[in-house]
């Protein structure tokens, strides 16, 4: 059946159980995989065939997992990745190399901003950041002869701004370089940036994917939509040495992105998923578009709460409609802002671990977008590497508390806030 509605295929894409086989994907814990002929093993390495024959590059559960993904975000291949960090990494890795620039936005997660900023400069590859608030000439002037892509976060950890991707995907392809969004927060169902120009789409899977808070893991989905045959990215349309002379654009076509990050980067650099945290991530995604949906009314709800308590300094949440990206969001988030909301208190610093120590049912935790309420102050933890200036340039404020809101009743979540604020 074609057209299906999102909730169906969370629950019916990926795994195809042919006559007999178990109805639930199974996990399949074999690093390897026999075969009766060596002409075939060699078909498979020569990517003529396609086949399983070492974990590190495919393996069944973790194949229907990113069957799966893709189709719900509406690209022609997914990769899962051990976590988001590593498909941050691959993403760009897979057409930037040493000597070579992108640009990012600069209100993105912590972690990637080291990546981008710290790691990645010592392997040769620079970055510009910018404000996404920026104009288009002035983002303009941040290209260089070097640059292969742009960065952003269709909404932002912890900054929660809303990245206007047809904006910069216009100004990516005016400069022949693909655009490539983080929609760790949206999700698919929240927002499908591929529809909206975007190229490549990468996840953190640790956060709503799976949203139980038990696996880690990473994902990239490729459009297929890119042209790589524009005379920027050589290394797609010259012969790889490493893999007997294919030219990816030529032998992949719309899948090149796809094969390449899978048959370079995971074969040389690892860091694929485990077979048993793709059938964890599975389970997750079955229930993502009913956990969204659950997610986004809460958060709406807490977010009116905040707003109106005397206690609370600011709110940020996109969903509501004196927030500076509302606009942004009724159109990439129309279906609701997702689950995170964040706020200062009164008092700094100082009142928002007092407030933090008082919260009984939401827990202080170094995690978001999961079922359970948590919470986490960015800038004494995740952010503490950055300094005040970097931390100013990514969204977050010294007061910041994320919360990032479950699936529980909302009544008791708000209780849990009206007792840890007093009166
Ligand atoms: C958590 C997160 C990452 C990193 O993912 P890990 O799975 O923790 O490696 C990347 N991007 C965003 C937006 C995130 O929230």
């Amino acid at each position: 059946m074609d057209n299906l509605h999102i909730n169906t295929k969370a629950i019916q894409s990926g795994w195809q159980p042919k006559n007999g086989e178990p109805r639930v994907l199974p996990i399949y814990q074999s690093t390897t995989y026999k075969y009766d002929s060596s002409e075939t093993i060699g078909k498979l390495f020569d990517l003529q065939e396609e086949g399983f024959f070492y974990t590190r590059l495919a393996n069944p559960t973790v194949d229907a997992v990113e069957k799966k993904l893709a189709d719900m975000e509406g690209g022609v291949g997914a990769m899962l990745t051990s976590a988001g960090q590593a498909a941050s990494l691959f993403s760009i890795l897979n057409i930037c190399k040493s000597g070579e620039h992108f640009i990012s936005s600069s209100a993105i997660y912590g972690g990637t901003y080291n990546l981008f900023s710290v790691t990645m400069k010592k392997m040769g590859i620079s970055v510009t950041f910018i404000d996404q608030g920026a104009s288009d000439d002035e983002i303009q002037k941040a290209f260089k002869s070097n640059t292969k892509a742009i960065f952003g976060e269709t909404l932002s950890n912890p900054s929660l701004r809303v990245f206007d991707i047809e904006r910069f995907s216009k100004i990516a392809h005016k400069n022949n370089v693909p655009l490539i969004i983080d929609n760790t927060f949206a999700t698919p169902v929240l927002c499908k940036p591929i529809t909206h120009g975007a190229d490549i789409v990468i996840y953190s899977t640790s956060k709503y994917l799976d949203g139980h808070a038990v696996s880690l893991g990473g994902a990239i989905v490729d459009s297929g939509n890119f042209n790589w045959e524009n005379g920027n990215f050589p290394d797609f349309t010259t012969p790889d040495d490493s893999y007997h002379g294919v030219v990816y654009a030529e032998a992949f076509g719309s899948s090149a992105y796809i094969v390449k990050a899978r048959t370079q980067l995971m074969r040389d650099l690892g860091c694929m998923m485990a077979p048993q945290n793709a059938f964890l991530l599975n389970l997750g995604m079955e229930t993502l578009p009913l956990r969204m949906e659950r997610h986004c009314q809460n958060a709406l709800e807490v977010a009116k709460y905040l707003k109106n308590h005397k206690k609370i300094t600011w709110v940020n949440y996109p969903g509501l409609e004196d927030n500076d990206d509302h606009a942004l969001a009724k159109k990439y988030l129309s279906n609701g802002a997702s689950g995170v909301v964040s706020f200062g208190v009164q008092g700094g610093r100082k009142a928002a671990a007092d407030f933090m120590d008082k919260l009984k049912l939401a827990a202080i935790v170094v995690h978001v977008a999961d079922a359970r309420t948590g919470v986490l102050h960015p800038a004494s933890s995740t952010h503490r590497q950055l300094s005040d200036s970097q931390l100013e340039e990514s969204g977050v404020s010294p007061d910041l508390i994320r919360l990032s809101i479950g699936i529980e009743h909302v009544g008791d979540i708000i209780k849990d806030i009206e007792q840890a604020l007093g009166d």
